[in-house]
């Protein structure tokens, strides 16, 4: 028998869970700290970080402020920490979250460079079994899924992509050492988040770059700048649980104020005055701190998306490129809203080139650069900002299944089914952190973690306190979960965009509106209300113990 599958390798743990990021460290230090259970991390990298450990690219950083990109369930490592941006960068988030696993000693529980390969529901033990990539038994009563709704990076089968001489990356996937452009020709392929954040980093060093954009973008300047100690100090710190609950409750995540204003009953000079105003102060403020009706109304949508295109006219100075760069075919805010530090500035530099690959596709990747219908470009590097299997794709590098040995990924075949994001029928004690059909990738991630975190630890203690041994979404709450979350996206602009939120940027992805649009505090109260209501559409029971008795 193979080392690796010898039953004296078995080891039994209260919990698995899957990932060292935000989602898995705050859920190991619960269940560990508040539960008093027993837990084993699997994590793919060499450190904890998740998102932050992987996008390392030039210029990855965080849209949300800092003081609200955190865990709290520390209050004493709330006061304590102090962040040195308005929007944190990726080697300080990183280094925040290395913190945490060493000031609470949660490395102990953690396997550094193991990925979990399969997870299995034992029907006759009631527990999951999981194996790893290097040879790892675990039994647990739950699995726990921390890993990531924007981790299964997606590098298109471009024709030749193997046949590339120079160097090549992933902006989800950056090398740990510095990749230096310096006096090299650089391709990047993308134009989402982080596109936009690497294109102007990468464009002061290289010798020149040339960025490949399929869609358009609307972005806002991030007005980044250090952060306001002042600010951070005298209204942050002393006021931090009551911004944090006003966070909580919000749509998005965010301790701010939505307009109550309506764009179509203002006047044209009040709607210039208030963009105006938002494109100054920077940020995704733009948006929730003008007009309600952007998000609802098309004619509405219209007057914001038509400010941004003239600010784009107004920036760039080459008039080709400015045609190339002016977003029209999707409403503002129906892609990932994007905010940034010199993007459209960035066009204006001898060293850059746009290529509207909408009209003059990529139709090869050669051992010297790239081709597209009209040109042969010659490059020493490529980039693939061209991001991810968004939500389900990580999943599916697993292989999990549940009842009757059904596989998750036959189960979400026609696109993912949950029940509050939180579990799949069928697929007892399995929780996941962020699944689709919750509402985290429209809102302020760790905001949107801890939600779940905490509901999913009072799930876990009512179970115990209440010789629960097996919690599973009914089908038919599960069902009723999928037609309201498709039933509120399909009323909103969102549908009206070709994005990862739809599956649309891979090939043969059925195209389901996967995240819950309703918002964060509307979704929280609904998650607190089935808890209210004795866990109402699970199906709980005692499992063996009762059959046993
Ligand atoms: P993304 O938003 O999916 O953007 C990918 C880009 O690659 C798009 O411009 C896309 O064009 C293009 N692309 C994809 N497939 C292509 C193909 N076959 N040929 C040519 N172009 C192709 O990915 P991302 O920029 O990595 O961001 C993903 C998500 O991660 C973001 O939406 C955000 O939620 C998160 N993120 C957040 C931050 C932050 O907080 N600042 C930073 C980075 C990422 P189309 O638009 O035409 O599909």
């Amino acid at each position: 028998m193979d080392k690796k599958t010898e039953p004296g390798n078995v080891q039994d743990v209260d919990a698995v869970i899957i990932g060292a990021g935000f989602a898995g460290l705050g859920m190991l230090w619960r269940l560990r700290e508040q539960l008093g259970m027993s837990a084993q991390v699997f994590e793919t990298g060499d450190g904890v970080g998740g998102t932050w450990y992987w996008n390392r690219y030039p210029g990855a950083r965080c849209d949300s402020e800092s003081y609200i990109y955190c865990l709290t369930f520390s209050p004493e490592l709330l006061q304590e920490w102090n962040w040195s941006g308005k929007y944190p960068e990726q080697p300080e988030i990183l280094s925040y979250i290395n913190h945490i696993a060493d000031r609470f000693d949660l490395r102990r529980n953690i396997k550094f460079n193991t990925r979990v390969t399969t997870a299995r529901f034992i029907e006759d033990t009631n527990r999951w079994e999981v194996e790893t990539d290097q040879g790892d038994r675990v039994t647990a009563q739950y699995l726990i899924t921390g890993i990531g709704c924007i981790s299964a990076g997606n590098i298109p089968a471009i024709k030749g992509l193997e046949t590339f001489e120079g160097e090549s990356y992933h902006t989800g996937a950056w090398p740990h050492n510095e990749v230096d452009f310096t006096g090299k020709r650089v391709a990047v392929i993308g134009t989402g988040s982080s596109g936009i954040q690497s294109i102007p980093v990468i464009a002061k060093q290289a010798e020149s770059l040339t960025v490949f954009q399929r869609t358009p973008q609307y972005t806002i300047p991030a007005r980044h700048e250090t952060v306001d100690r002042k600010f951070l100090d005298e209204q942050v710190k002393p006021n931090y649980e009551e911004i944090l609950e006003k966070a909580r409750w919000s749509k998005a995540g965010f301790p701010v104020e939505f307009s109550e204003r309506l764009a179509l009953e203002a006047t044209a000079e009040e709607r210039q005055e208030a963009y105006e105003a938002g494109w100054a102060k920077g940020g995704h403020g733009f948006l929730w701190g003008s007009f309600k009706d952007i998000g609802v109304d098309r004619r509405a949508n219209d007057t914001a998306a038509e400010f941004i295109r003239a600010k784009i006219r107004e920036i760039v100075k080459d008039p080709v490129t400015v045609e190339k760069l002016l977003p029209t075919d999707h409403p503002l805010g129906s892609k990932r809203a994007l905010i940034d530090t010199n993007y459209f500035e960035t066009y204006n530099r001898e060293n850059v080139e746009l290529v509207d690959i909408r009209h003059s596709p990529i139709q090869e990747i050669t051992p010297d650069g790239i081709r597209t219908e009209d040109e042969d470009f010659e490059f020493d590097m490529i980039v693939f900002a061209t991001g991810f299997d968004a939500m389900t794709g990580s999943f599916f590098k697993m292989d999990i299944r549940g009842r009757d040995n059904l596989s998750l990924k036959d189960k979400w075949a026609e696109g993912p089914k949950t029940y509050l994001g939180l579990q799949v029928a069928g697929f007892p004690n399995m929780f996941m952190i962020t699944g689709p059909g919750s509402p985290s990738v429209l809102a302020n991630m760790t905001v949107a973690i801890e939600q779940h975190q905490d509901w999913i630890t009072d799930f876990i203690e009512h179970m115990r306190t209440h010789d629960i041994e097996v919690a599973e979404a009914d089908a038919d709450a599960e069902s009723a979960w999928v037609s309201h979350v498709n039933k509120i996206a399909e009323s909103t602009m969102f549908m009206l965009a070709d994005s990862w939120y739809l599956g649309a940027n891979i090939p043969g992805k059925p195209r389901v509106f996967m995240p819950y649009v309703g918002g964060l505090g509307t979704y929280r109260e609904k998650c607190n209300e089935v808890a209210d209501n004795d866990y109402e559409g699970f199906v709980l029971n005692a499992g063996v113990r009762q059959l046993a008795t």
